[in-house]
């Protein structure tokens, strides 16, 4: 954030706001771990300030400190749009365009509110007052850090805030160990722990708190995965049958994708998972090295993200995607074996 940025953003926060805090559709750790420790910070300086998630996030999240209070934009409509209309500051953290959003969009577009976008995916929209966007970044939540810092304010950081930005830089740097973790994220991160965070227990929270049946589920997904050593590529496939079958619930594919990244040789894994009721087969890309995800999500999946981890969606059923996908890569032959 550049320094004119910083003098806007103190001079609005001078003044008493009524502000919004919105996550991207579907929201990670990373998402709700900076709207929730953004929100915990402005409170603590007495603004008025409210999350309002566009729909809901899993369960291995809800434990996160503020949970209690967020707004369900899908389950609280009238609620939302009475935070949205009298909101003169909204915050949007953790995605760079409104599209983002999904049908939420309409509800923010063409407001007066001051915008003010925090987020480290690439191609960043215009359409905030103060755009604080850094690609190099972890995490969202180290961002969020970093803007704490500019306000020169490291020392409001409570247990619960530090709880739940811990908790966004472990989620999206993967327990700290992608490419995007610096020296400067486990600064942070010491930071957080001196500050409160009990590291030990948001670990357990997050990933030592797994139904029996999304075990199995992942049972299924491993046998379902195919290996392709001459692309150097891993997908896996899970249909609308088989998370019925084993009692599906939002979250339960969280890290599945990653599984092919850790067979010697596959620097790109993929998972396509079935939803018939959006009516799309949803896509996660990751990759190792220089392959980006981000660019192939982005021209043949309506998608995107980050270098190394991306999403997008095929219109397509399951089998005419992984057709189509499996002819896409046949282009992608040399650049996977550099
Ligand atoms: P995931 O595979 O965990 O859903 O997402 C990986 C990364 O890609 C995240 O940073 C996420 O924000 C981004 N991403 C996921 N789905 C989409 C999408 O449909 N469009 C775009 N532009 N980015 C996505
Ligand atoms: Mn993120």
């Amino acid at each position: 954030m550049n320094l004119a940025d910083i003098t806007t953003v103190k001079s609005i926060l001078s003044q008493p706001q009524k502000i919004v805090i919105v996550p991207h559709k579907n929201p990670d750790g990373d998402a709700m771990g900076a709207c929730l420790g953004l929100c915990g910070f402005l409170k603590g300086m007495g603004q008025t300030a409210h999350v309002v998630s566009p729909n809901d996030y899993p369960k291995f999240l809800k434990w996160m400190p503020g949970n209690d209070e967020v707004v369900n934009f899908e389950w609280q409509p009238q609620e939302a749009y009475a935070l949205l209309d009298e909101a003169t500051v909204i915050f949007t953290l953790d995605f760079n365009d409104l599209s983002r959003i999904g049908s939420m969009e309409a509800a923010l577009k063409d407001r007066d509110a001051d915008f003010i976008m925090i987020d480290h995916h690439q191609q960043p929209s215009d359409y905030a007052k103060v755009t604080y966007s850094d690609v190099t970044m972890s995490s969202t939540c180290e961002m969020i850090y970093n803007f704490i810092e500019f306000l020169g304010q490291t020392n409001s950081i409570t247990a619960d805030i530090a709880t739940n930005l811990y908790t966004g830089i472990m989620t999206d740097t993967g327990s700290f160990k992608y490419r995007s973790t610096s020296s400067n994220t486990h600064r942070i991160v010491a930071n957080l722990i001196d500050k409160g965070a009990d590291n030990m227990e948001i670990h357990r929270q997050v990933f030592d708190t797994n139904s029996p049946s999304r075990l199995h589920l992942l049972g299924v997904a491993l046998s379902n995965m195919v290996i392709l050593p001459e692309y150097r590529t891993a997908y896996i496939t899970l249909t609308q049958e088989e998370l019925d079958q084993y009692d599906f619930k939002k979250g339960d594919t969280e890290g599945f994708v990653n599984y092919g990244l850790t067979l010697e040789g596959i620097i790109f894994a993929l998972i396509f998972i079935e939803n018939k009721e959006e009516g799309i087969i949803k896509i996660s890309l990751r990759s190792v090295g220089d392959f980006s995800v981000n660019q192939f999500a982005r021209e043949h999946f309506d998608g995107g993200g980050h270098d190394n981890a991306a999403g997008g969606k095929s219109d397509l059923s399951m089998q005419e995607t992984i057709d189509r996908f499996n002819e896409i890569l046949k282009n992608y032959k040399s650049e996977l074996n550099p």
